[in-house]
């Protein structure tokens, strides 16, 4: 194995999670090629291998052989492993949280908050495995009865990105193991760490071989086994619209199950009837967790006219006061952007928004300590026209439009093709449900900026998605329904 430390002083508690090899079929393999960059300060903190077709294959084909015996286990018997990796990642949470922002850049307070969300799914489909129940059917025969089985798919291809490594495995990965599926994953090669000390738990808490599978590599190779291989049934994707448009083209041919978590462009609607500390809260909240790249973050916030300064000036105060820095540094709130490609997404967005009759009010540039650190950000006089308003921006930028009514509001937050997350600030119970359902959006925080739980589904509509994660529904991608028809009674 490639040895590696973190950064000097920081220490694991459990060296062995830090894990450079790929896990398959039950064992750790391939050499270290691929360099792992600490966004904060670009040391490279190890090297994982660069698999391709071949390799892919193989794993998949372990998953293959995997498949009959995992599926045959009791939904108790799956449920007593899930549980076990549950506690296991719940007991390594210090040193998880550590190699996430070590790999990722997000302050160690909001990675120890993903490892319990991720750890979250795990418990909830350890308990879930339990309760995957079929029908029986009034029947069209009086000798003969209708029965419904939910079976579980086979082997399940899992593509996430870097942005939450942790719970973007966990989050498909749980359901399809708690099925009675097993999976192959690829996690994005900026953040390959956290994955591969997920598989270094889930072969402690005893999953067989074969039945969960981490390779990293060369994407396009392996993208093209996953969507290819017949063994495949479910591709399972979080990540850009772009790449989830190529992986269910590149699906149609074996006409796999394609399940698509894409990007968002999220309005947050604060309406002149709002809490402005709950609405600023929670507009902050959503706009610079984990510095403005998450899916389901603030893009565009549109306020109500007689609102709007007082908004705007406490909005950008408390966005002016944020704390930016490495984030293994306590107290910090803001870490790095994850790569310079993403800086330069941010300095093409503000730009483009200062030439259209944008103002920066706070922030604007690279932040002083370098690298792809970046200050928060507040524009105003935002408009349609900006790309900020049409595309993600992934980055700590807000842009601030105002608004006068809450048709005008609504035809603006619904004026995209995505439709991940919208947020609503209002005091008006009618409003609450009027607007809510106006939304053309998967998901809609009232009076709150944080929505994501492993009790609800998680999922987009329009170009953002097809898929639902997390509650009961997060099952259904994984089970196939078989009617079985008994005659002769
Ligand atoms: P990305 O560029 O689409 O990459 C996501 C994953 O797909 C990576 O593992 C990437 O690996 C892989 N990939 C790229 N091309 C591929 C191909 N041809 N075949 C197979 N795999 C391929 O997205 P990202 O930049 O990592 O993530 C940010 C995006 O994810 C944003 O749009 C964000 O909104 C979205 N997101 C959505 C959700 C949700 O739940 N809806 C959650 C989090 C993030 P390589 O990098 O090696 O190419």
């Amino acid at each position: 194995m490639t040895q590696s430390t973190l950064a000097p002083g920081l220490v694991l508690r459990d060296p062995a999670l830090l894990e450079m090899r790929c896990f398959v079929n039950g064992s750790f393999v391939g050499e270290g090629m691929d360099p792992v960059n600490n966004p904060a300060n670009g040391l490279v903190l190890g090297h994982v291998p660069d698999f391709g077709a071949a390799e892919a294959t193989q794993a998949v084909e372990a998953a293959q052989q995997a498949f009959h015996p995992w599926a045959a286990l009791t939904a108790k018997e799956r449920s007593a492993i899930l549980r076990r990796w549950f506690d296991l990642i719940i007991d390594a949470r210090e040193d998880l949280a550590l190699i996430l922002t070590s790999e990722q850049g997000k302050p160690l307070s909001e990675a120890r908050g993903e490892v319990d969300y991720g750890a979250a799914f795990v418990e909830f489909y350890a308990e879930e495995a339990k309760r995957i129940s079929g029908e029986t059917l009034p029947s069209h025969r009086s000798d003969g009865r209708i029965l419904v089985l939910r079976q579980p798919v086979g082997v399940v291809a899992a593509i996430t990105p870097w942005n939450f490594p942790i719970a973007m495995i966990t989050r498909k990965v749980a359901p399809a193991l708690a099925a009675g599926c097993t999976v192959v994953a690829k996690p994005a090669p900026e953040t390959p760490l956290c994955a591969l000390a997920l598989s270094v738990l889930a072969k402690r808490a005893g999953f067989p071989d074969g039945v969960f599978n981490v390779i990293t590599g060369d994407a396009v190779e392996i993208g093209g086994i996953f969507t290819s291989h017949p063994a495949i049934r479910v591709v399972s994707f979080t990540g850009s619209t772009e790449v989830g448009k190529l992986l269910m083209r590149q699906s149609a041919s074996t006409l796999k199950r394609v399940a698509l978590e894409l990007g968002g462009n999220a309005p947050v609607l604060v309406f002149d009837d709002a809490d402005i500390e709950s609405a600023v809260a929670g507009a902050l909240a959503s706009k610079f967790r984990n510095t403005g790249q998450t899916c389901v973050c603030a893009n565009r916030i549109y306020v109500q006219s007689k609102i709007y300064d007082a908004f705007v000036e406490r909005f950008t105060a408390a966005a002016a006061q944020l704390k930016i820095g490495d984030g293994t540094i306590d107290g910090m709130q803001l870490g790095p952007l994850i790569n310079e490609r993403a800086v330069q997404k941010v300095e093409r967005h503000l730009s483009d928004a200062v030439d259209k009759g944008g103002r920066i009010i706070t922030g604007g540039k690279r932040h002083r300590l370098g690298g792809t650190f970046f200050e928060a950000t507040v524009v105003i006089n935002a408009h349609s026209e900006m790309a900020m308003a049409r595309e993600e921006t992934f980055g700590p930028v807000a842009p601030i439009f105002r608004f006068e009514s809450e048709s005008e509001a609504i035809a603006a937050a619904n004026a995209t093709t995505s439709g991940l997350a919208a947020y609503v600030f209002t005091r008006d119970v009618g409003r609450v449900f009027r607007v809510s359902e106006a939304l053309e959006y998967g998901m809609v925080g009232v009076n709150s900026g944080l929505i994501s739980t492993e009790l609800a589904p998680f999922g987009g509509v329009k170009e953002s998605g097809n898929s639902r994660e997390g509650s009961h529904h997060g099952i259904e991608e994984f089970v196939d329904k078989k009617y079985v028809f008994v005659g002769g009674l």
